[in-house]
């Protein structure tokens, strides 16, 4: 294969793998059929839905396999003409997105000086980023800031808006959640408003 025809994520989706199979390849173990034959047993009479990767702008296409209600496979769909069946390492990790018995279902909280997390309630929680917000809005909401014109003569604009409280969002955040939340933060006067999938 010519390997300038190959795209970044192409070439990322393969290397893993690819530098897998060559080391048990290089110890005279094939695994390829031994591969394919338990994908295939695991995504047997299993449901077919088309999504996509919630990671990055790049929006690959995904498919996700359904069994008795259960996600048991998510592969790049070979159909896009985006990512034509390929996934980056990250996105051949959404499977562990939905099944992985290290995902965290519960909110912990360490307060402040603690040396430890505790358990506490998702409204709890969500009471308590409300009342920081406000808090901190509160308390450095500015409406105008003085500077000088062009003359060197002390002028007031405006500004409205907070320098105090900066939003950092998850990559798995989809698009519409980001719509709402630059829209919310916006209206609070909130700029620096950034994305973790982008930096
Ligand atoms: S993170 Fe997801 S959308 Fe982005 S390149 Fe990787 S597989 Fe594609």
């Amino acid at each position: 294969m010519d390997t300038a025809l190959l795209s970044r994520r192409r070439l990322l989706g393969r290397g893993l793998a690819g530098t897998a199979l060559a080391a048990m390849t290089a110890l005279g173990i094939d695994l390829r059929p031994a591969q394919a034959r338990a994908w295939a047993l695991r995504i047997a009479e299993a449901k077919q839905y088309a999504s996509v990767c919630p990671y990055c702008a790049v929006g690959c296409d995904t498919l996700i396999y359904v069994k008795d209600g259960a996600i048991v496979d998510i592969e790049g769909d070979p159909n896009s003409p985006i990512n034509q069946g390929t996934l980056c390492p990250k996105g051949a990790a959404i499977y562990q997105l939905h099944v992985n018995p290290n995902r965290m279902t519960q909110v912990l909280y360490r307060k402040p000086g603690a040396t430890s997390w505790e358990v506490i309630g998702l409204d709890e929680a969500m009471d308590m980023v409300a009342d920081r917000v406000k808090k901190t809005r509160d308390e450095t909401f500015q409406e105008t800031y003085e500077t000088t014109d062009a003359n060197g003569k002390p002028v007031q604009k405006v500004l409205m808006s907070t320098t105090a409280i900066f939003s950092l969002g998850g990559a798995t955040i989809d698009n519409e959640w980001n719509h709402l939340q630059q829209k919310l933060l916006r209206g609070l006067g909130i700029v620096p408003i950034e994305n973790q999938a982008r930096i």
